[in-house]
């Protein structure tokens, strides 16, 4: 046997990375410290692109949206405990949401965790990551390691897609073996997302429930967005004639402007359509569960449902025509079905247009206001036209009216260009999914942000700077959340819920060496923002807004429960 000098070693550190690359992770979003510090270190050496961010949820929202870019699983590398718990909001929302993501966090020793001896950042990582994901896994050995990151790739990405949390204890790293062994000892996945073919059967059910439908309506969601499959999806929409209405984040899979889309007319066409046909898209409370006052009167709508997580059926109501295949194989085998047809009855895509083209015509003149104080219908009538203008840029979305009107309001023309708050409907995803938008796909960025939105990750307007990312963040400033206007009854503080009145978003972008800007009508924030998409210099644009314009909650002030006391 060889000296253990001369002979060839690798280590846990080293087999991390190793098993990464060989499943073409090239990228890790994350927060250094201990125990995984050198792992990021030795990453970056690699080759790896390791982007440090100042605050774990916003390297997790990043890791998220990249796993929704490019259907590969995003990858956030985080120290223990609080760290870890950090990391988990990102990691749950990508879970909710059908995105694929691997959490890494480095944790404490086994045997002091479990005996509760009072570790360092002791925590039962592994127990409290598993309910809220996936799948956890945590790997011992270091001659498990390739098996341990196999196991969280397919966990990640096959079937329904979501969140997988790798536990890896920090006497892990330094452990060695030898290197040829450990070589050996790496998986690369094969097929890591099989295709899931539809039964024919269930592809014909749903076909002649179309055939038979007066008034058909295709509902996109993301995980429509999600398959890639857009050249089966537009040519099945355009071959039937049937009018299609997009989720917010599977806007542009057709665009917007499509004669088509049914964008601008959604509450009569969820009411009125007999056959609704969910690709990718949940009957969950953005869908209103298809049921109650948005929809028409129960039983008189039959639904068809693709999805590839079997147990999404009846979820919610009962599903006529389940599909249950992965998008991409489903619209195929539809395309196959649908050639003779004459498609959907000309008069229903008819009158669905004439109510779109009536509610487009009366949006109008709100969009075109040029004075200042913005509200929020002028200051998006200018990022409207930006987008049409340059169709490749990515726009990220989260606020209450911020979010709410600028959905309806600004058109995409092209897939995957529209991210936002998603299933949960939460705050904080902004400058992370910006900077893994960036990243991954390298085009310009968008990041339309409420004042408050923007707060839960605004620190990372210096992991912007840092890397120097083609984000333009503009800031609907109206001083506070729903509106500025809060006052405290009794007079001591502040409004629960207003900002400090004109504050400069812009002048923090500054600190960091990025472009601010101060803008207080339509042309102005029009002039800035097409100035910082042409240089791709990381900028910030407070758009000052009126604080009276805005309404509790955005859309969806109904959900906020009333009291019934009245009390002084
Ligand atoms: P939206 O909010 O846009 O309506 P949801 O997140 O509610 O979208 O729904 C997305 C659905 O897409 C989920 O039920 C998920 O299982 C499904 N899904 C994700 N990827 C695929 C895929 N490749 N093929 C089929 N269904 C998918
Ligand atoms: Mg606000």
């Amino acid at each position: 046997e060889a000296p253990a000098a001369e002979q060839e070693l690798t280590d846990g550190f080293h087999l991390v990375i190793d098993a990464l690359k060989l499943n073409g992770i090239d990228t890790i979003y994350g927060v250094p410290g201990i125990p995984i510090t050198d792992l990021g270190r030795f990453a970056q050496s690699e080759g790896i692109r390791v982007v440090s961010f100042r605050h774990e949820q916003n390297a997790g929202n990043a890791a998220a949206i990249a796993g929704f870019l490019t259907k590969k699983p995003g990858v956030c590398l985080t120290v223990s405990a609080p760290g870890f718990l950090n990391g988990l909001t990102a990691l749950a929302n990508a879970t909710t949401n059908c995105f694929p993501m691997i959490l890494i966090s480095g944790s404490s020793e086994r045997e002091i965790v479990d005996l509760q001896q009072g570790d360092y950042e002791e925590m039962d990582q592994l127990a409290i990551a598993k309910p809220l994901c996936k799948a956890a896994f945590r790997v011992l050995h270091a001659a498990d390691i390739g098996i341990g990151v196999a196991r969280a790739i397919r966990a990640a990405v096959s079937g329904r897609p979501g969140g997988v949390y790798l536990d890896l204890p920090a006497k892990l790293f330094g452990q060695v073996m030898d290197a040829a062994e450990g070589e050996r000892s790496l998986v690369k996945v094969i097929d890591a997302a099989p295709a899931q073919i539809p039964a024919p059967e269930a592809v014909d059910r749903a076909v002649a429930l179309l055939k038979a439908a007066k008034k058909p309506l295709v509902i996109l969601g993301k995980g429509a967005a999600y398959s890639q499959a857009d050249e089966e999806i537009r040519s099945f929409v355009e071959k039937t004639g049937i009018p299609f209405l997009p989720m917010s984040m599977a806007k542009g899979i057709l665009p917007d402007t499509h004669p088509q889309s049914a964008g601008a007319a959604r509450s009569l066409v969820l009411k009125e359509a007999d056959v609704v046909m969910l690709v990718g898209a949940r009957l969950n409370w953005l869908l209103s569960h298809g049921k109650g006052k948005t929809w028409g009167p129960a039983g008189s709508q039959k639904f068809i449902q693709i999805d590839i997580e079997p147990r999404e059926m009846d979820s919610n109501i009962e599903i006529a025509a389940p599909i249950v295949a992965d998008i991409s194989s489903a619209m195929a085998a539809l395309n196959a079905k649908v050639g003779g047809w004459a498609g959907a009855p000309k008069e229903w895509l008819a009158t669905v247009s004439e109510k779109k083209d009536a509610n487009i015509a009366k949006m109008a003149p709100r969009l075109m206001k040029n004075s200042a104080p913005m509200d929020f219908h002028s200051a998006l009538g200018a990022l409207r036209t930006i987008i049409k203008e340059r169709p490749d840029a990515i726009l990220v979305n989260e606020g209450a009216n911020t979010l709410d009107l600028a959905r309806g309001i600004i058109d995409m023309y092209q897939p995957r260009k529209r991210l936002d708050v998603g299933t949960w409907g939460v705050m904080g995803i902004g400058m992370g999914f910006a900077v893994g938008a960036a990243v991954e796909t390298g085009k310009p960025v968008l990041a339309v942000e409420g004042d408050s939105a923007f707060g839960f990750s605004g620190m990372e307007v210096e992991t912007i700077c840092r890397y120097d990312l083609p984000v333009c963040i503009v800031i609907f400033n109206n001083n506070g959340i729903y509106r500025g206007t809060d006052t405290d009854p009794n007079g001591r503080d502040p409004g629960t819920t207003v900002f400090v009145k004109d504050a400069r978003y812009d002048k923090m972008m500054e600190a960091f060496g990025g472009v601010g800007v101060h803008v207080t009508t339509p042309d102005e924030l029009s002039r800035a923002v097409n100035a910082a998409m042409d240089s791709g210099k990381p900028t910030l644009i407070n758009a000052v807004i009126d604080p009276t314009a805005g309404s509790e909650s955005g859309n969806i002030g109904s959900l906020n429960p009333q009291s019934v006391v009245k009390r002084k």
